[in-house]
């Protein structure tokens, strides 16, 4: 049978733009399908781009508002959600044009529309502005992402209820605001909301807030949250919802009413499957919506496979991305590698990044470690920034002095941690905390907190001092 294509990607979000330019860079006929307006997916429309974009404009607003120089001139205006909304919007369309230009410089067919399966080579796509087609392909990638997952019995049309799509559209600055969820977007909201003041009430269903990180992170976070108001409220399970035309009341089963302006509902995500029709093939995805995937990112139908958000875990652009491309390597018949070791990036206010292992899984495996640590505080570059809140923190094998986790909190700790992930990631012995003694950084910079961390870190061990 002749194939319209050799691969159809279905969505244009990080994983299926990564997996369509890996493949026609390669020499397949490849076309992709998204059923919003632009490419992007929710990744630039709904999550990673507007919510980063937003931070960074509360950020600025922060800043100033702690600057010595503006505090001289007593200004005390405030910028309402519906002002800094506006103004992180700008970075949309310019990313659009960007990602669009990856699909028309490298030839990628783009349809608009809904793609359903009609059988394993043929997909329907369909579009309100005009008459569906059948389009045929030897392979497909599902890269179709998720989107909140809003429980029945939570009326999400109601004006004061939100999910972390619709708050990117609420028009008004409520003065106090529940989050539900206290997973990494209930937190990053927490940190934006805080930043402009409003008073915000975060429910965590869990004992500690990310307990996945490192728990001297993890503690810290739960500090600076509490630092700017948040009031945290651990281990609370979610009753019942009532909306008012101006405010909400959440029940909790353990009894508790909190009253505030609205509610961001943010428990939890749902794999976008749908739509796709996908008892025309035999899958099945789980409750969840996801889609299983084996080591070669192949579902159980052999010409169908799946890679970002719609396989779950991590559920992160960054490996979203990487598995696109990986799933076309294996289309390929390519050797790959499976996506599973990523770092985490969490933008809440201060930052966090980690890599490797925390202490609790170090200590679990009985592996012999020490820990170095780095005070921004007393790195000269967070002092002339401004930016002194925060800490590296390296944990070493005390007889190899391979790195085994690196934990950072503070500004731009997503990018600080990418110094030490490259060391982290050499071969063998030239993994070795002694690197960062041993190689000159440019300064004032931020790097020293790795000096600082290692120096600190190989001076408990009793045979060195450096
Ligand atoms: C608030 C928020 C903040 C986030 N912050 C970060 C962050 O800081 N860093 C990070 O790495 N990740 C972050 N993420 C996660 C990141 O956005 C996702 O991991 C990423 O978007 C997943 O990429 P994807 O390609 O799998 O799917 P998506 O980006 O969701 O793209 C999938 C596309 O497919 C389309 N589609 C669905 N069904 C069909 C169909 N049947 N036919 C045609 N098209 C279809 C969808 O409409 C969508 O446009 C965040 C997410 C949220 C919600």
């Amino acid at each position: 049978m002749k194939f319209d294509y050799d691969l159809l990607v279905v969505g244009s979000g990080p994983a299926g733009e990564g997996a369509a330019m890996a493949a026609i860079k390669n020499g397949l006929r490849v076309a992709a399908v998204e059923n919003r307006e632009d490419v992007g997916g929710s990744c630039l429309h709904k999550g990673t781009i507007p919510s980063k974009s937003l931070r960074h404009v509360i950020q600025q607003i922060i800043r100033y508002k702690k600057s010595h120089i503006f505090n001289q001139l007593g200004d005390t205006r405030s910028i309402s959600f519906p002002d800094a909304l506006k103004e992180s919007k700008r970075v949309i369309p310019k990313q659009v044009d960007v990602h669009n230009s990856f699909y028309v410089k490298n030839r990628v067919n783009l349809f608009n529309g809904v793609a359903k399966f009609i059988s394993k080579h043929e997909i329907e796509i369909s579009s309100p502005n005009s008459i569906s087609k059948i389009v045929t392909a030897k392979d497909f990638i599902i890269a179709t992402g998720s989107r909140p997952y809003n429980p029945d019995g939570v009326d999400f049309s109601h004006p004061r209820v939100y999910d972390s799509d619709s708050i990117l559209e609420m028009d008004h600055t409520p003065r106090t605001i529940i989050i539900y969820g206290a997973g990494v977007i209930g937190c990053e909201y927490a940190s934006i909301f805080a930043g402009l003041g409003i008073k915000v009430d975060l429910i965590n269903t869990r004992d500690r807030l990310l307990s996945f990180l490192d728990d001297e992170i993890s503690g810290a976070l739960n500090y600076h949250l509490r630092d700017v108001s948040v009031m945290i409220r651990h281990q609370e399970e979610f009753d019942y919802l009532d909306a008012e035309d101006d405010s909400v009341t959440v029940h909790l089963k353990s009894g508790k009413r909190l009253y505030a302006d609205a509610i961001l509902w943010c428990n939890g995500r749902t794999g976008n499957t749908d739509t796709l029709q996908l008892d025309a093939i035999g899958l099945e995805p789980d409750r969840r919506g996801q889609l299983t995937v084996d080591e070669t990112y192949r579902t159980s139908v052999d010409n169908v496979y799946a890679a970002g958000d719609v396989i779950g875990w991590p559920s992160l652009a960054s490996a979203s991305y990487d598995q696109g491309r990986a799933a076309a390597g294996s289309i390929l018949g390519r050797d790959i590698n499976f996506v599973n070791d990523v770092p985490t990036g969490i933008y809440t206010l201060p930052e966090i990044s980690s890599i490797g292992k925390t202490e609790r899984e170090l200590t679990d495996e009985r592996v012999p470690y020490e820990v170095g640590r780095a005070f921004f505080k007393s790195i000269a570059r967070a002092q002339i920034s401004g930016e002194e809140v925060g800490m590296l923190k390296i944990l070493f094998h005390i007889d190899t002095f391979e790195i085994l986790g690196i934990h950072c909190f503070g500004a731009e700790a997503s990018e600080i941690i990418h110094i030490g992930q490259a060391i982290m990631k050499q071969p063998g012995k030239q993994n070795d905390i002694k690197y960062f003694l041993n190689t000159t950084f440019n300064y004032p910079t931020m790097a020293e907190a790795y000096r600082i961390a290692a120096l600190a870190g190989l001076n408990r061990i009793q045979r060195f001092s450096y």
